[in-house]
């Protein structure tokens, strides 16, 4: 049976980071990566992407580019926790030891959460930049006026601010191509607030208001009829929106009677059943998501399902030698790769400390994660909040971009653009300091 001294699972975004930054300190005899995949994503460029600036082949690198020299690369994939045994099973590669191990394999899309969104999206009108940005982008082009919808389920999701950032710049596109005045611009979510910092909140509804964008809170994306181009939304007061827009996006359980049933402008709405059907001319939204099944299906998981960790030191709450960051963890944080830079250092210290001293670091995440809000071709806002959702501008960034970053400037979409990519698969996936 192979045996790793740290073995790592999943080779993304906090996957590759932790390896090469462990591999950095020298502490460890071997690191092994488990990752199915041939290639690496630079997933925020999406974002860019489905605005058509961005090329796609530019987010993309071969995995085996990915692995940092010193780290093992088992191409497989993990199906089941052995954590009583400090070991884990593999589709082809048999079972595998470890003495630590750090969780890291994602998330995962579950679109029955939603009925009738698997089957319409990527088609036609229905588009997602976390599936295929370059689909958003021909949508988004085509599109000739009538009613954009844009939304997000109700589940925890990544980068909780792409399913908005996307429609910001379509607004930009469609106004500077004489299709917005033949539009009406929705953004459809389960949350009561545009954002859970106050003071990004307030800059984002400026730029609500400027672009004159018709806001539905309380909407819970329940089913989408891809054939007819009907989202179907749930306005009940048992909403729990978790984590849809930052981690305060949750729905505060006012209770929404049909007085206050908003004006709609011109969209068409069907009421059925107790639903609201919202007609669309296209849409664009972010996946359902849950933790990957075999985590799910784990004994390692809280109640809703994903990895139980300690949300300061990012330890297992049940098994101290597994330590679990990224998307797949259970922190009352925005699920971001920001947020996974913050993770990495507390993990790869805690792990050297156990190797040397048998004892935790003193290393403490704070719940940092951040949020580039592209506004416009050209402006962005870049949301930093911790868990309490306090504005916590990174003091090495806030000197590298001189700014006030949560207010629109050029010079945060140029960091967006060309400084965050260049940082990311220059430094970050090579465990250097950023
Ligand atoms: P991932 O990077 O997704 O990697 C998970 C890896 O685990 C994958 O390679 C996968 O193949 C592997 N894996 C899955 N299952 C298994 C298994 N069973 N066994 C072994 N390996 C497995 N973040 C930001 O910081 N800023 C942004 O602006 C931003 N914008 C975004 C926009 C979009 C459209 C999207 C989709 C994401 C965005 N993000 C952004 C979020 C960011 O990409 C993620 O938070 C980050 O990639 C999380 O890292 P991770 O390692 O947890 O997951």
């Amino acid at each position: 049976k192979k045996h790793y001294e740290i073995l790592i699972i999943g080779g993304g975004t906090a996957g590759i980071m932790s390896a090469a930054q462990l591999l950095r300190q020298k502490k460890s005899k071997s690191i092994a990566i488990i990752e199915p995949a041939d290639t690496h994503y630079y997933q925020p460029a999406w974002t860019l992407v489905g605005a058509g600036t961005y090329s796609f082949d530019k987010t993309a690198k071969p995995m085996a580019e990915m692995i940092p020299k010193g780290a093992d690369w088992i191409k497989d994939k993990v199906t089941e926790f052995e954590a009583d045994k400090n070991s884990i099973k593999t589709d082809n590669s048999g079972d595998i030891s470890y003495d630590y191990l750090v969780v890291a394999p994602g998330l995962a899309y579950d679109f029955s959460l939603v009925p009738g969104l698997g089957d319409a999206m990527d088609k036609g009108v229905v588009c997602s930049n976390y599936t295929n940005p370059k689909h958003t982008w021909d949508v988004v082009k085509n599109f000739k006026g009538g009613v954009a919808l844009f939304t997000q389920p109700a589940t925890p999701i990544k980068c909780g601010g792409a399913p908005q950032k996307i429609m910001y710049l379509a607004e930009d596109y469609w106004r500077k191509n004489n299709i917005r005045s033949k539009s009406e611009i929705l953004f459809a979510t389960a949350g009561t607030v545009i954002f859970g910092t106050k003071v990004i909140a307030d800059t984002l509804m400026k730029v609500v208001e400027r672009k004159d964008i018709n806001l539905r809170f309380n909407h819970k994306l329940v089913k989408v009829d891809g054939e007819k181009q009907i989202a179907w939304y749930d306005l009940t007061k048992d909403i729990k929106a978790g984590g849809c827009i930052v981690m305060s996006g949750e729905n505060d359980g006012k209770y929404i009677d049909e007085s206050f049933q908003y004006n709609y402008k011109d969209v068409k709405v069907t009421k059925k059943d107790g639903l609201y059907g919202i007609h669309f001319d296209m849409l664009h939204t972010a996946p359902p998501s849950v933790a990957p099944k075999f985590v799910r299906e784990s004994n390692l998981v809280n109640e809703a399902g994903w990895l139980d960790v300690d949300i300061h030191s990012l330890q297992h709450k049940k098994y101290p030698n597994i330590f679990g960051i990224g998307d797949v963890a259970a922190l009352p944080t925005a699920k971001t790769g920001a947020a996974v830079r913050k993770q990495v250092p507390i993990i790869t210290d805690n792990i050297a400390m156990l190797i040397n001293h048998k004892k935790l670091g003193s290393k403490s995440y704070k719940g940092y994660s951040s949020c580039p809000l592209v506004t416009d071709y050209g402006k962005m806002v870049l949301a930093e909040f911790d868990y309490e959702g306090n504005f916590t501008p990174d003091p090495k960034l806030k000197r590298m971009l001189i700014t006030d970053s949560s207010k629109e400037h050029w010079r945060l979409w140029m960091f967006k653009k060309f400084m965050l990519p260049y940082l990311y698969w220059n430094r970050m996936m090579k465990g250097k300091n950023v």
